[in-house]
Parts: structure tokens; sequence; C-alpha cells
């Protein structure tokens, strides 16, 4: 059993002010296997309080000597990178050969690229007219972070408040606080000044609200529910605090019709099957030419029928569970009302996988005849449940892809370049992937519409730590 039983505020490891603890269940065997301390609005104002503290210092500390904090930081993530991957397939069910990659040193190299945009924060710029104008952080921060990628999360928040000077607070999901014990560990280690970095874990529904309104926060970064999102964006409206919020998607992949339908269809269900399927930027809804539509649908069940779903510490595996119990009924609530609104099931379902009697798996499941009126078309089913939707031409596809209340993500696969450039810059969403990309650390990600404001990773994501002052200067 692992055991934390401390808090990490101002540079110390103490007690949380109440005795509630969490208990993790890992969701492939159903067991509980760690527990962790939850934390009370006390200690989140005891905390704030730490990094208001630690702000001025720090957000004056030369930005080459942040920079080497966060390049020690890395090196000390990158030691106990088996951990970490082994942490995160525990809490939350993905395969551990593919957490090395996506959950740990992916995010590891965009904290990387932090470190390396560091020193842009000293620039000064000077402008015709007589001004100059600088870059300052914008202050202490809160974070608010999901289940789905634990860590990679984290990365992305504290990795650009750090870059910048800022301060922060962070709770993590109360699913997956694991890694973040460790993230805590590094800081400590590498001597991250007290203040700076403060770690509360415990329940959303319980801190949340004080790590949204408290006055002293300048910053709230929430990455999670476009319904928490809501919540949390009214209640920091009142201190006027700066509002980062990366939601929910429903996510378009339109196949071309000059595209190669089977290479498409068999990138996109991989794609999209990878982590379970839970994920904010999944291509839920591939459309397809109606003349290709039951090439597409063939393709579909040969490729996700052939994907491995079971035991998340075999290499073999492609699909370990969802992340809880809770989860999976909810995706399978979904498949069955897909069926019940008219859905045909290529494959999958809501039963267990075969051969599996206990923890949270579903099948790879594949519904066909979907039309984009449907729920499971218009809401987050966020598992491994996709929709294909025939159209009739391409400006129907792109009505189609549009007509969603997200816009996180959206993908195409088209073999002529024009046809790329055309039909992606129609796509009312933060990020186009075009042709089978790999995700990108550098590349802004972010939503439109109800998936957010703002952006994170790479100079984008530092732009949102970052205060533009102007100085005048008279004669
Ligand atoms: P969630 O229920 O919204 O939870 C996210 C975080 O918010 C957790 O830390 C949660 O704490 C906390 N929280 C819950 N209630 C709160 C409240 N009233 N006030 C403040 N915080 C509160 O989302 P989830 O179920 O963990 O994650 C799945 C969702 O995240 C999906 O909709 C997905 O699309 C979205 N997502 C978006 C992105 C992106 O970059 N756009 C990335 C990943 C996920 P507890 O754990 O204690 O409940
Ligand atoms: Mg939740």
């Amino acid at each position: 059993m692992i055991e934390h039983n401390k808090i990490y505020i101002d540079g110390q490891w103490v007690e949380s002010s109440g005795d509630g603890i969490s208990h993790l269940v890992n969701p492939a065997t159903e067991e509980v296997f760690a527990k962790v301390p939850m934390a009370l609005p006390e200690d989140v104002d005891k905390a704030v309080r730490a990094a208001r503290r630690a702000f001025i210092p720090w957000s004056q500390t030369p930005a080459v000597e942040r920079k080497a904090y966060i390049d020690a930081i890395c090196e000390k993530l990158t030691e106990r990178k088996d951990e970490l991957a082994s942490l995160i397939s525990q809490e939350m069910g993905i395969p551990v050969h593919f957490s090395m990659g996506i959950q740990v040193m992916g995010p590891i190299s965009g904290l990387q690229i932090f470190a390396n945009l560091a020193e842009s924060m000293d620039e000064v710029t000077e402008h015709d007219g007589g001004y100059i104008t600088v870059k300052e952080a914008v202050g202490v921060c809160s974070f608010i972070t999901p289940w789905n990628f634990p860590l990679f999360q984290v990365i992305a928040k504290v990795g650009p408040a750090l870059a910048a000077g800022c301060t922060c607070v962070l709770k993590p999901s109360e699913q997956t606080p694991l890694c973040t014990f460790i993230f805590a560990e590094v800081c400590e280690q590498v001597g991250l000044p007290a203040g700076v970095f403060n770690l509360v874990t415990g329940k959303g529904s319980v801190i949340g609200d004080t790590l949204s309104s408290h006055p002293e926060i300048d910053l709230v970064s929430f990455t999670g529910s476009t319904e928490v999102g809501i919540d949390i964006a009214k209640s920091a409206a009142t201190s006027v605090k700066r509002v980062c919020q990366e939601l929910g998607g429903k996510s378009p992949f339109i196949i071309a019709e000059d595209a190669p339908v089977a290479k498409a269809v068999k990138y996109v269900i991989k794609d999209s099957m990878f982590n379970s399927g839970q994920m904010c930027v999944q291509l839920s809804r591939i459309l397809v030419h109606e003349s290709q539509y039951e090439e597409a649908l063939e393709v579909a069940k040969t490729v996700a029928d052939s994907l491995v779903v079971g035991d998340p510490t075999d290499k073999g595996t492609f699909l370990g569970p969802l992340s809880s119990m809770q989860a999976r009924d909810s995706v399978v609530r979904y498949i069955e009302k897909g069926l019940a609104e008219g859905a045909r099931l290529v494959t999958g379902g809501p039963e267990l996988p075969e051969g599996i009697d206990k923890g949270a798996f579903v099948k790879p499941t594949i519904l066909g005849d979907v039309n984009n009126d449907m729920a499971v078309a218009r809401e987050e089913i966020f598992g491994p449940v996709l929709c294909f939707i025939p159209y009739k031409d391409e400006a129907e596809a792109i009505a189609i892809a549009n007509d969603t209340d997200f816009g996180l993500s959206s993908g195409l696969w088209a073999e002529d370049k024009d046809t790329q450039m055309r039909i992606a810059k129609q796509l009312r969403a933060g990020q186009v992937k075009v042709n089978g990309p790999a995700f990108s650390f550098a590349a802004p990600f972010g939503g439109y519409k109800m998936s957010g404001n703002g952006r994170e990773w790479g100079a984008s994501g530092l732009v949102e730590y970052t205060e533009e002052k102007a100085i005048l200067t008279g004669r």
C-alpha cells in the first residue's frame, strides 16, 4: 500500500487540517492500492499565502536561474520515470508502455521547452512613439487538473508558471495525485525556494471554490469538464482573475473523398482509442463520404477488433481499463443510448471484453449510421467509442464538423495539399491534425467555443502567465 500523509506547503511537508483520507483504486484490479490526505479550505489558504510571500522574490529571480531550476526538475523527474509511468498506470489504467511516452517523457520534453523559454521573459521591446514593453509574471496561480493525463496536465501549467516567475498552488484530480507527490519531492530536492510550488490534494467539491475565488490568487487555470470550468470562471469573476480553461471536446475527423480510406480509418481508430479514448482531443466523430462509408466501417471493425484489451502491465496491451468503474458505467450508458437512438453496432458493445470478468474495461466500440443530432454525436463520451457519420460533399462535411458546442481539436485526411488547407482553415477548433501527426509539445493547444479559453504549451503557453507592461517616458 502506498501511503502519503502530508501535503506540501511553503517548502514543508505538513499535515492537512482535516483527517480525511482518499483511497485510490486501481481500475484494472478494483483494489485499493494507495491512500492520500485530503486538504481543507484552510490548507489552501495557507498555501496561497505562502505562494504570495514567495512571489516577488521568485519573479525577480534572474530568468537564467529560473531556467536552471526547471532544468534540474526535468533531470530529477527523468531519473524517476519508471516509477512515474507505473504509478500513473495504476491510478488510471493506461498501459505502462504507453504511460512512459505520453504520460511521462513527452511532458518532461514539454517542460524542457518551458525551461528554454524562460529567458524570453527578460526581453525588452522598443516601439516607435517613445515607449518600451516588458514582460512580467502574472502572480500567484492556482491549478486544478484532471485524471486522464495526470503529470502532463500539471506540467502544462506549472511549467510556464515557473518559467514566467509565477508561484503556484496545485490541486490534482482526487483520482490521480501520486505523480504530484513526486513532483513536489523533486521541487524540494532541487531547492526550489519555499512557497514557489505548493501541493494540496483533496476533493474539488471541498477545496475547488477556495482555489478559484481566493483574493490572493491572480490566475486560475483549470483542465476538466466544461460544467466545472463554468463554475470556476463564475467564482473567479468577483476578484477579476485571469481564467484559463481547457475543457471538453467532441472533435471531428474528416476523411476527404480523395483520401486512402483504409489508411485514414486505421490511423483514426488507433489515435482515438489510445488512453482508452479518455482524451479531450479524441477525434470521436468520423465523417466519411457516402461512397466510402461501408468500406470505412469494415476497416474500422477489423482494426478495432485487433486492438488488445487487458492487463496494463502487459506490453502487448493497447487498451487498459477506463479510469474508474464510474467512468465505465457512464461509457456503457452512452453505448446503450446510441443503440437506442438507432445507431448500428459495428463492433464492441456494452459487455465486458471476452475473457475479462472484472475491472473498468470497455470493448473498442464502433457506432455506424450515426447522425450529428444524436446524443452520442453531441456529448463527450470519454471512452473507446467512435461515431461514424456519412456526408455527401465537402461543404456538408465541414458543416457537420463545425456543428458542435466544442472546438478543441479536429482532424482530416486528404491527399491534395489545397484540399488539406481549404478544409483545415474552415474547421472551428484550436488544432487541426492533418494526415496523422504526433502530438506537439511546442504547438499552441486550446479550445474555441465551449472547449475553453487560452492556450497551453510552448511559447503561447508562456504568454498565459505573462503580463505585458508598457513603460512610457516623457522628456
Ligand atoms: P472534472 O470532473 O471537471 O474534474 C477536473 C478537476 O476539477 C478535478 O481536479 C476535480 O477534482 C476538480 N473539480 C471537481 N469539482 C470541482 C468544483 N466544484 N470546483 C473546482 N474544482 C472541481 O473533470 P474530469 O472528469 O476529471 O476530467 C474529464 C474532463 O476533462 C473531460 O470533460 C475532458 O474533456 C476534460 N479534459 C480537457 C482537457 C483539455 O486540455 N481541454 C484535457 C483533459 C481533460 P476531484 O478530482 O476532486 O473531483
Ligand atoms: Mg469528475
